[in-house]
């Protein structure tokens, strides 16, 4: 089922989603079925399945030359949402990222998805490559995710690449990143909603947001897309603080800020174990907030680890 049918359906009752990495190349299914498998009793309407870019290591060869490897560490994002869909029944969102692909290529991961059952993708541009400053698309690839919503979007209308062919057509429920606190890139948060509504312009359904600490920050950015005229769903994205390190790692990783009165908490802290019931105490209270507030969704990060979530969603 849609996304967007989830939500119309719910009268209001703010539904619950998990977002899942593949596991690290080499682990088995198995271990994403042990992530999984916890949260199912909290009925979550969807799982998202993140998908990563390849990777480029340098190898010290003979006469200390480097060799150039290119690796993909997280392979296996349709297959492991094919595996969810076929074992616990729940719609599976496959990530598909601009980078790394041609368009040609993104059209056949499309046919794909659409004939695997799909029924939502969640269309981003992907970051620049861990070696790279920069996003760089694919030659002949599209450079923006709102060139990618535009291509599932025609694809949806029975539109392919090759001018000549015409389909009965995708029907694709279509998803996008937004920022509270500004994508890295944008000159300034109005520059990235102007961007954000071209997108929805573009075909999308529902806004997935960057994590954030503090609601505020999501609420005023709700109310900005909503005075620039965007009206979709916008689903929190939010994710449980867990160690004494994402203190650092995650306002550089994402870019985002984390309150004075957690960070505090967290410093304070006498063990790992009072850190991981700090982080789930606050997103109790943020979903908490959220749920008063009246979202549709609240989606988990899950960082392949849901024991902080169950404990969470016991406590909502
Ligand atoms: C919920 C969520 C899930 C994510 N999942 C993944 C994942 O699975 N894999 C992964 O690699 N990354 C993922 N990301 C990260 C995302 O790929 C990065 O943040 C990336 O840098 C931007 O992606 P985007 O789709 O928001 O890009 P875009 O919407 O293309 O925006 C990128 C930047 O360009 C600007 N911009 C947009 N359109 C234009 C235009 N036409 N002209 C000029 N400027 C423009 C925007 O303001 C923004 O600053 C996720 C992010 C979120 C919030």
């Amino acid at each position: 089922m849609k996304i967007i049918d989830h939500i119309n359906k719910s009268n209001g009752k703010t539904l619950i989603s998990l977002e899942i990495l593949p596991p690290l190349k080499g682990e088995n299914i198995k271990s994403v079925y042990e992530i999984i498998d916890p949260v199912i009793e909290f009925n979550p309407a969807f799982i998202d399945v993140t998908s990563h870019r390849e990777e480029f290591e340098y190898k010290e060869v003979k006469d200390g030359l480097l060799e150039k490897r290119v690796i993909k560490r997280r392979p296996g994002t349709v297959g492991i949402c094919a595996a969810i869909q076929n074992r616990y029944k729940i719609d599976a969102v496959p990530h598909l990222l601009c980078g790394g692909f041609t368009k040609g290529e993104t059209e056949d991961a499309l046919i794909d998805l659409d004939f695997l059952g799909f029924d939502n993708i969640m269309a981003l541009r992907g970051d620049a490559i861990k070696s790279e400053v920069y996003f760089t698309p694919e030659s002949g690839g599209n450079e923006y995710a709102l060139d990618l919503v535009g291509q599932i979007s025609a694809m949806n209308r029975g539109e392919y690449l090759e001018e000549s062919i015409h389909g009965s057509g995708s029907n694709f429920c279509i998803g996008i990143a937004g920022y509270p606190e500004k994508h890295i890139e944008a000159p300034s948060i109005e520059s990235d909603i102007h961007f954000l509504k071209k997108k929805v312009e573009a075909g999308a359904e529902y806004i997935v947001t960057q994590m954030f600490f503090d609601n505020s920050k999501y609420i005023d950015f709700v109310k900005m897309c909503r005075a620039e005229g965007i009206t979709i769903p916008i689903i929190p994205g939010i994710k449980p603080l867990a160690t004494v390190k994402q203190l650092n790692q995650i306002p550089q990783r994402f870019k985002v800020d984390i309150p004075d009165e957690l960070v505090r908490e967290v410093v304070k802290a006498k063990s790992a174990e009072a850190v991981r019931q700090i982080g789930i105490e606050w997103c109790v209270k943020q979903s908490q907030e959220l749920i008063a507030f009246g979202v549709p969704v609240l989606h988990f990060f899950s960082n392949s680890k849901t024991s902080n979530i169950c404990a969470i969603l016991s406590k909502l």
